[in-house]
Formats: structure tokens, C-alpha cells, sequence
């Protein structure tokens, strides 16, 4: 069976519910054109997932509007074979979008019967297999929907979830903050809701990098209560690093065993019925796209350039928000060392926020070397030794509470987004802790004018193409 779900910029939203919510009562309508991802196999139900992204929204023109009331709107379906011929041009669903009085949260049977017309229609002109998003914003402003299969009564699949993606993380699903959860969760409830747990519960997070950090965000995920968490890691337990990976034993070390296995057996062993999937492989791998592609949000943990440039991709490609951190430790060469800098970043990635590369926080001539290390390991030896390639560093500083700490920033930063327990400005896509003068610094950064990824739309939501994560004409 195949499962649906919807992501939507929060600017869409935004342009949605002023188009549609105006105080009159009365029912209004629009059309949202969706990209696709198509996921073979979701890592945690191991289901095939087709997720929809929000490319450009198309307000229904009130000129068009045969007949608008609390209970009813007809309008003449010009507007909709243009964006039928716009969405087959681009390979693009369109969703048709309307509102609901406060009562009616879910689809009525006036639209049971009126919406297969405009199944049927979309398979006229874009041809069998046409499948239509149908959307519903209630007065409360709760988002719900559907996906119809054939244009056919009662053909369709609801959206398991539909996020929007901005400043917060809404997510809107059935039941929200109406299920029980483990007595565990129940002091978190009496200081954020019952509604976070849920949403928690039901959340798909990726932890990209196990290391000292990853490795805490990992066990920080579980400990909150994030029902379903793939680790992605290529490196194993080391005797170097026993102290700050969360989870580890000399035995780990001793048997060389994946620093994902460990992460993924000590979360099981809470036994706080979180699903957790492993995965030995570098993030960029073919193996991993399915799992990053069904991930609600990514923790980037990596500490590598070319991890960091791919997740910067897939952020703006797919609508997954991305909270990307760094620990930069700087000290002198002196004995006992002087510390320069001893700096934790956490940065959020999503759409009108500024990319990693614009925020000079990585390095395409770096991750041209790690590439390149990858691939052929012999040249890269030797075009570092002729230094025509930008080395690693050596074993960089790291100490445990610093790297802890950051994982906490990070993780706070996601309850934030989806509970807003700060204020209503709360919510920082950079900030920087500078450990060693004790103050947050959250510095702001303007896309650089070229810049494919941030400056434009043009890949923002376009989800699959091919090649994957390609540029997009
Ligand atoms: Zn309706
Ligand atoms: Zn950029």
C-alpha cells in the first residue's frame, strides 16, 4: 500500500488562508501546483511513499466564482485547464484548495460528488494516471486532504500528514494531541502540550553523522519521545573517541562495530518504543534516499564538506528542514594551548533562509577534495602532497559537554519550530554559542546573488528530477 503526505512552504500557506479565510463565512478556492517524490520503500512502515511538495499557489479568481457560500463554491474550471496544462508541462499534481467552516474538518459529500468531475478532467487533458490533491483549510486553520486515484467515488487516500515547512513546523494530521502516550512523555506534556508528544510520536527524523554530537542528538530524539529515527553514519567505534560517543564501549571499539549499530541498539534498549533504522553508509550514497527522502527533519551532524554540500541540496530540493551543526574549537600552538575560539553552530536550512555555501559554512574546494578521496584515494594522496587539493585537518579539539551541548541546541531549536515555546520571533535559522565569552550571537546572512540553491526559487520544492538533486533548468 502507498502513502501519501504534502509539504507546504509556510509563504504558500500563508498566501492560502489570506486567499481563502476573509471573515465572510463564505467558501473560497485556489490551486496549489505539487512536485513528487516517488519513495520505494519508507524505512519505517517499508512502504512505498509518494510525498507532494508545494511549488506555486494559483488563487481561484472571485470573477471566476459561479456561486460562493458557508456551505458550497462553484467556479468555471478555466482557471483550473491552465493549471492542469502548466502542471503537465512541468510534471507537476495540482491540488485544488478550499475552505471550511469551523465545524467541518474533513470533506463533505457535496465534495464527494462534485471533486471526481475534476479528477476526471485532470485525466482528460494530462492523460490516465493523473492523480489530484484535493486540500482543506478549516476555519481554524487546520489543514487536511486527500489523494484521488481515479476519478471515481471514493477513490482516494488521505494525506497521512501535511506539513508546513517556515519559521515553525506545522503539522497537521488527525487526532493531533488527542493520543496517549507513554508515561514516560507525560512530565514533557505538563510543560508543552500534549500535542508536541504527539507530533513527536509521529515524527520521521534522520541523524546524519554519529559522532559526538550526532550521537547525542540521536539518544536526545529517542529521549523526547521522535517515534521513528534513522542514524546514517560510515564510520565505526573507535578507542579515540569512546568519550564523547554517547552509547559506546570499549567492546564497540574492540569489534570495530558501526557507530550506527551502537546509537541504533542503545536507543532500542530504552525501550521507549522508538523505531530505529541504521544505516552504514555515507549520506550521499543511492541507499540512503529513500530514508532521507520519508524524513520530517534532518539533523546534519557530519563533519565533512561534501556531507554538508549534499544535505544543503536536499533541504532546498525536498522541503526537509535541515539543522546542520558545527563545533569550532581554535586554539594556539602553545603548551598548555591558548584557546582563540570555542564555538558551537547550529544552523536551520528551509526555504528564504540562507544556504550553507552563502553562509560560508562550507566549502565546495573542500568537498571537491573529499570527493575526490572517496573516488580514487591514490590521486588524492598525491594531489594533497603536491597541496593542489585542500587536506583535512588533523585530529581536531573536541570535548564531550561542548558537543553534548550543541546537540541540546540543535534539538531545542526543532521543539521550538514545532511547539514555539519561545517567543513568537523565537525561532533562529543561525546561532552561534561562543562558549568562551558565554553569549549567543545570531549573525544574518544575505544569499550570494548567483546562488542557485538560495537565491532563486527555482529549486525549492521541485523534488525529484533527474539526476537526482540536479540542476534544475
Ligand atoms: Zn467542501
Ligand atoms: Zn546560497
Amino acid at each position: 500500500m502507498t502513502t501519501y503526505s504534502l509539504t507546504m512552504r509556510e509563504d504558500h500557506a500563508d498566501l492560502l488562508r489570506a486567499h481563502l479565510l476573509r471573515g465572510d463565512g463564505n467558501e473560497h478556492a485556489a490551486y496549489v501546483l505539487c512536485s513528487r517524490a516517488a519513495i520505494r520503500r519508507d524505512p519505517w512502515d517499508r512502504e512505498a511513499h509518494e510525498r507532494y511538495h508545494s511549488v506555486r499557489v494559483i488563487p481561484v479568481p472571485d470573477d471566476q466564482v459561479l456561486a460562493s457560500s458557508p456551505g458550497l463554491i462553484t467556479w468555471s474550471t478555466a482557471s483550473y485547464v491552465r493549471a492542469l496544462r502548466e502542471a503537465a508541462a512541468q510534471g507537476y499534481v495540482v491540488a485544488v484548495v478550499h475552505n471550511h467552516p469551523e465545524a467541518m474538518t474533513w470533506f463533505s459529500s457535496q465534495d464527494d460528488s462534485n471533486e471526481p468531475d475534476l479528477v476526471q478532467l485532470a485525466v482528460n487533458r494530462n492523460g490516465d494516471g493523473t492523480k489530484m490533491l484535493s486540500l482543506l483549510l478549516t476555519a481554524d486553520g487546520q489543514w487536511a486532504g486527500r489523494v484521488w486515484l481515479l476519478p471515481r467515488a471514493g477513490a482516494h487516500a488521505p494525506l497521512r500528514i501535511v506539513r508546513i515547512l517556515g519559521r515553525r513546523f506545522g503539522l497537521h494530521y488527525e487526532g493531533r494531541g488527542g493520543t496517549a502516550s507513554l508515561p514516560a512523555f507525560h512530565r514533557q506534556a505538563l510543560a508543552f502540550g500534549r500535542a508536541l508528544n504527539d507530533d513527536l510520536a509521529r515524527l520521521r527524523v534522520g541523524v546524519v553523522g554519529c559522532g559526538g554530537t550526532g550521537s547525542a542528538v540521536a539518544m536526545l530524539l529517542a529521549r523526547l519521545g521522535v517515534g521513528q529515527i534513522v542514524v546514517i553514519d560510515n564510520d565505526i567505534v573507535d578507542r579515540t573517541n569512546l568519550n564523547r560517543l554517547h552509547g559506546a564501549r570499549q567492546q564497540d571499539a574492540d569489534a570495530m562495530r558501526p557507530k550506527v549499530d551502537v546509537v541504533a541498539e542503545s536507543i532500542a534498549a530504552m525501550g521507549l518504543g522508538v523505531k530505529v533504522v541504521a544505516i552504514e553508509a555515507w549520506v550521499g550514497d543511492p541507499e540512503c534516499r529513500d530514508a532521507l527522502r520519508s524524513c520530517d527533519v534532518i539533523f546534519g551532524c557530519t563533519d565533512d564538506h561534501e556531507g554538508r554540500l549534499f544535505l544543503n541540496r536536499l533541504a532546498y530540493y525536498y522541503l526537509v528542514p535541515v539543522i546542520d551543526v558545527g563545533l569550532a574549537i581554535d586554539v594556539d600552538r602553545g603548551a598548555p594551548p591558548v584557546l582563540r575560539a570555542l564555538d558551537g553552530r547550529v544552523s536551520v536550512l528551509t526555504p528564504r533562509e540562507t544556504c550553507l555555501i552563502c553562509r560560508d559554512i562550507v566549502s565546495a574546494e573542500a568537498a571537491r577534495g573529499e570527493a575526490m578521496k572517496r573516488a580514487d584515494p591514490e590521486a588524492y594522496e598525491q594531489r594533497k602532497a603536491e597541496a593542489y587539493v585542500v587536506g583535512e585537518r588533523n585530529p581536531a579539539p573536541a570535548v564531550v559537554t561542548f558537543t553534548t551541548e550543541l546537540a541540546c541546541m540543535a534539538v531545542n531549536e526543532m521543539i521550538q519550530r514545532l511547539q514555539g515555546f519561545r517567543d513568537p520571533d523565537g525561532s533562529t535559522a543561525h546561532r552561534v554559542r561562543k562558549f568562551h565569552l558565554g553569549e549567543d550571537r545570531r549573525p544574518r546572512h544575505d544569499p550570494r546573488p548567483a546562488c542557485p540553491i538560495c537565491a532563486t526559487e527555482d529549486v525549492w520544492g521541485c523534488g525529484d528530477v533527474e539526476p537526482f538533486l540536479g540542476r534544475v533548468a
